[in-house]
Order: structure tokens, then C-alpha cells, then sequence
């Protein structure tokens, strides 16, 4: 998989402009997803950084992070917990707010998915903002688990998420746009 070049990566993105709405830039990985040389070898980047730490649990976040999540969480051996919009957990749930640019969103987790003292990967498609992947580390953190990292495949740059979220969370990508 190591043969694969991040040039690859890039050409497998397709750009969808005005996407869902007037001005928004649709990075969409399906492209990527049709081809499982490149998903695998992504699946592995994200992996990679961790450098063989031990990882409990993988918190995946709807719907695009639990494409990522789920092979990630096999190949670590970690427990898989989806990060859910509201209303679409069956069980007890924690509920993290956040802003958007107008009014808030908000995310679900089972309050019994993550003890005390679990390691745990956050796993997202991408970083835009950084509300949502903000909302995952307080989630992790209310539970009183520990995040090792956060890994993502693409970071939209220039909208700066990175800074939003709390010092000492390292923040691993793939793929950065605009490009270098
Ligand atoms: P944010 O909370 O602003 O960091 O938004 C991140 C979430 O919104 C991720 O789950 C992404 O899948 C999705 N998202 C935001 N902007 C885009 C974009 N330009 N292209 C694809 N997905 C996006």
C-alpha cells in the first residue's frame, strides 16, 4: 500500500461546487471508495501516525467517519462507538452542542461506550470548522476517557479547525486543501 502517492489520493477526490448549499465545496470521497487499492491504503494513513499505541476505542463520527471509523477499528483491534446526530441512538445518550455559523448542531453518544481511562481515536472524514470534531473530544472527555489523536483524511485549511480544537489532541490528515 505504501506504493500509493498522495497525488493519487488527490485525483480521487472529486470537487462538487454549491454543494449542499450556494458557496460550500463539496470534497466528496466516493470516488476514493470505488477504488480499494486507494481506500485501503487511506484506511492505513489514518492508522499510521498512531505508531503501533495502543488504541481502546475508535469514536466515529456520522455518517462519512464511520467509513473510515469501522476499518480502522478492525485493524487496531479498538471497540467501534458511533458518534450519532440527535435522536438516532436507541440507548442513554450524552449530547454535545455546537455552534455553527448560524445556531448550533449536536451530537449523540452512548453514555456507556466509553469508561473511564479508555484510549480513544477520533476518526472523521474531514475538518472543516472543527465544531463537530470539538463536540467529539468533549464528549470523550465528559465520558473521563483520554483521546490519543484525531484522524481525518482531508483538512479544508483556510477554515482554520485545527486552532478550535484543545491543545496537546495531535490532529492527523492526509490530504490538505487548498493544496501546497
Ligand atoms: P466541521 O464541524 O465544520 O469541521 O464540519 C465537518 C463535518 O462536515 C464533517 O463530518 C464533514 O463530512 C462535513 N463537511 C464540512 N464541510 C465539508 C466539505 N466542504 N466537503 C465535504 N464534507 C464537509
Amino acid at each position: 500500500m505504501s506504493s500509493v502517492k498522495v497525488e493519487e489520493f488527490y485525483a480521487a477526490i472529486r470537487d462538487v461546487p454549491d454543494f449542499p448549499s450556494p458557496g460550500i465545496l463539496f470534497r466528496d470521497i466516493t470516488p476514493l471508495l470505488l477504488q480499494p487499492r486507494l481506500f485501503h491504503a487511506a484506511v492505513d494513513r489514518m492508522a499510521g501516525p498512531l505508531g503501533g499505541q495502543p488504541v481502546d476505542t475508535i469514536l466515529a463520527i456520522e455518517s462519512r467517519g464511520f467509513i473510515f471509523g469501522a476499518p480502522m477499528a478492525l485493524h487496531l483491534e479498538a471497540g467501534l462507538v458511533p458518534a450519532r446526530k440527535v435522536g438516532k441512538l436507541p440507548w442513554k445518550t450524552r449530547r454535545m452542542e455546537y455552534a455553527l455559523e448560524y445556531g448550533t448542531d449536536a451530537i449523540e453518544v452512548h453514555l456507556d461506550a466509553i469508561k473511564p481511562g479508555e484510549r480513544v481515536l477520533i476518526v472523521d472524514d474531514l475538518i472543516a470548522t472543527g465544531g463537530t470534531l470539538l463536540a467529539a473530544t468533549q464528549a470523550v472527555e465528559e465520558a473521563k476517557g483520554e483521546v490519543v489523536g484525531i484522524s481525518v483524511l482531508i483538512e479544508l485549511a483556510d477554515l482554520s479547525g485545527r486552532k478550535r480544537l484543545p491543545d496537546g489532541i495531535p490532529l492527523w490528515t492526509v490530504l490538505s486543501y487548498p493544496r501546497e
